[in-house]
């Protein structure tokens, strides 16, 4: 098979699998209290609000697939700003708590700061603001630290893969200085986007020879690392079960150098285990969905860059909310379509691909996962 067509068919498909989901006839309003099938509350939303990036992490946009062909989203054919914040509102009704700004790379959209703006005059049914950070790759971080917290930002998440620049670059395939990354997350920390987390996603026989040069740069930095094992994200990043690195493994070998004591989770639905440095030189995290999936807690639905709603990373089929928002539908109705749909939420997929055999994926889902690229990490 050429590479033109491996590039193009699987992807376009993709992105435009969705349905318009029902409008009831008989509104309620929402009570912030839905859960679904597995009694999981919805709690946060993560919000796509770009498809482009400027690096190519091999594990997330491969740059044979994601190439100078690739055709990205119309600009009209993305949320506008005020349309994500009726959206956010609504869900806010439901229940959401915290909303995580991602992309593709979210500072690559314009004016994001008017968006956060927006984000940040919402409040809880209880009269609370919202929790709103984001996860950014770091690149244009150092200029625009300080803006995003004027704005209304509260907390930022940095992935950073390694400190070798060319270990670097053959995690994300582009020639960007680990340096400029790094004086992103001191801009950030300067203004206050704290705690800053640094996300290390460790491949196998690519990188995990800088697990210990990374804890070792951010031992009594403030910043929170976690290491995240290799996922068999989207249908594109070839993804093998050899090439990841179970936690248990990254821990037992920072326990060699550094003693960690576990310490318990800040909330319900965290993805990170978090442990702390018995010599106080802060806190490191590890995320494990391959290993140690954590689907009994998810309380994390995804709106992909234009509109449609997923029900987990590793979906694949959406919900078309952007139709009801440009077909007039108004807020009270929005709502009232988007309750069912979390109601009869059952996804787990990490749980169900951990009890299966290595390299085996769950049934039916194997070409057709969206892209992590299309509704955020
Ligand atoms: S696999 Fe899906 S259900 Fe499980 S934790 Fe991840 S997003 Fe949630």
């Amino acid at each position: 098979m050429t590479d033109t067509l491996r590039k193009v068919i699987p992807l376009a498909d993709m992105r435009y699998a969705s349905r318009v989901p029902n409008v009831p006839a008989r509104l309620s309003a929402p009570a912030g209290l839905l859960s679904d099938t597995l009694g999981r509350p919805l709690r946060d939303l993560r919000i796509s609000v770009t498809d482009r990036c400027n690096f190519r992490c091999s594990y997330c946009m491969p740059s044979e697939v994601f190439d100078k062909d690739y055709a990205y989203l119309p600009q009209n054919s993305l949320l506008t700003f005020e349309e994500i914040t009726r959206l956010a509102k609504i869900f806010v009704a439901h229940g959401v708590e915290k909303v995580r700004l991602t992309g593709g790379e979210p500072l690559l959209r314009k004016n994001l700061e008017v968006l956060i703006g927006q984000l940040a005059r919402l409040q809880t049914p209880a009269g609370k603001p919202l929790d709103i950070t984001l996860t950014t790759n770091g690149s244009l971080l150092a200029r625009k630290a300080q803006q995003l917290k004027d704005a209304g930002l509260q907390r930022v998440t940095v992935s950073l893969d390694a400190l070798d620049d060319a270990i670097f670059r053959r995690m994300n395939d582009v020639d960007f200085p680990v340096a400029d990354v790094l004086a992103g997350i001191d801009a950030a920390h300067r203004a206050g986007l704290s705690p800053v987390k640094v996300n290390m996603v460790v491949k196998r026989g690519t990188n995990d020879c800088q697990i210990e040069p990374m804890a070792r740069h951010f031992r009594h930095s403030g910043a929170v690392l976690r290491f995240i094992e290799y996922m068999d994200v989207g249908a594109t990043n070839g993804w093998r079960m050899d090439e990841v690195l179970p936690s248990s493994q990254v821990i037992e070998r920072l326990q060699a150098e550094f003693p960690l004591a576990a310490i318990d989770p800040n909330c319900s639905g965290e993805t990170a285990e978090r442990w702390r440095y018995l010599d106080s030189a802060g806190e490191i995290g590890v995320i494990s969905s391959v290993t140690q999936a954590f689907c009994g807690q998810c309380n994390r639905a995804r709106l992909s860059t234009e509109g449609k709603l997923f029900l987990c990373l590793f979906a694949s089929q959406g919900h078309d909310l952007r139709a009801l928002l440009r077909g007039n539908y108004a807020d009270e109705q929005i709502a009232a379509a988007v309750g069912p749909i979390w109601q009869a939420r059952s996804d787990r997929y990490s749980q169900v691909r951990a009890a299966l055999p290595i390299d085996a994926s769950p049934a039916g889902n194997n070409a057709k996962r969206v892209e992590m690229s299309y509704i955020g990490g």
